[in-house]
């Protein structure tokens, strides 16, 4: 269960979370909804640990751990992980290198053995099959020249590989022609299991018909204004945020 309550946030001396609550149950899937600028991306960077965005005030707790004390690859060892909503290329690591030194770190951080090699070339052949992905392209270096979709294809394999347990998808939809936004989704549901928590965090309805989500949430100036079932995301889509954005001084 992820707790977060009354969760202050500032980016340099910005205010940007203004007492965000929210709660997140094993084996459900919220989606974060809400007007560019409200704090989303801050939240799943707040959540990962980024520098820079600091907790001024209020408490994390995930799976009974006080999150805030844990440094990134702390949380990253506990399952937290976050995909971006724009992925870094990384010119001279080739994609699988780079899978495997991320996978490798986290399990000497688990206190596990090291993944050989023919096991996990065996391993990143069956998820880029799972995710209709060129295993070829995986040699090719991380993220450089990929258009979106094969972007949010390598994060989908990431995460399949590094089996996290509080996932948050930061705009996972954006730049996705319709089907790469299927395969993705599909990737994300084959991710759903009891003991996983998933933060969707979308700008758009659309995403939402693909991966259903429980609960939905409107973020909209630094906290969780409104919470209802996969029809609020409708609603929101028809109606747009209006209602939610502080009056104008
Ligand atoms: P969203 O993802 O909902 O569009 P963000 O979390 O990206 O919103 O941004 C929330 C607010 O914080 C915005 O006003 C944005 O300009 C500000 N902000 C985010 N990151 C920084 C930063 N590194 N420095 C200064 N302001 C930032
Ligand atoms: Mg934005
Ligand atoms: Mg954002």
């Amino acid at each position: 269960m992820l707790s977060i309550s009354n969760l202050h946030v500032s980016v340099g001396d910005k205010p940007i979370l203004k007492g965000l609550t929210l709660d997140v149950p094993a084996g459900e899937v919220h989606a974060i909804m809400g007007p560019n600028g409200a704090g989303k991306s801050t939240l799943g960077y707040a959540l990962s640990g980024r520098p820079g965005y600091e907790a001024t005030e209020g408490s994390v707790e995930w799976a009974g751990e006080d999150l805030l004390a844990l440094d990134p690859a702390e949380r990253a060892a506990r399952g937290v992980f976050l995909s971006f909503q724009y992925p870094i290329e990384i010119p001279g690591v080739p994609a699988l290198t780079f899978v495997r030194t991320a996978l490798n770190a986290q399990k000497r951080a688990r206190g596990e053995e090291e993944v050989a090699a023919p096991a996990f070339l065996k391993l990143v052949r069956e998820a880029s099959k799972a995710l209709k992905m060129d295993f070829d392209m995986l040699k090719r270096p991380l993220n450089v020249g990929f258009s979106g979709g094969e972007k949010k294809r390598m994060e989908i394999l990431q995460m399949a590989l590094l089996e996290p347990s509080l996932l948050i998808l930061d705009e996972t939809d954006s730049g996705l022609d319709i089907d790469a936004l299927r395969i993705v989704s599909e990737g994300v549901n084959a991710l759903r299991r009891p003991d996983r928590a998933m933060l969707v965090i979308t700008h758009y309805q659309r995403l939402l018909d693909y991966i259903k989500p429980d609960r939905v949430h409107v973020l909209a100036g630094g906290r969780i204004v409104a919470s209802g079932g996969p029809e609020l995301a409708h609603q929101l889509e028809a109606e747009g945020y209006d209602k939610y954005l502080p009056e104008p001084a």
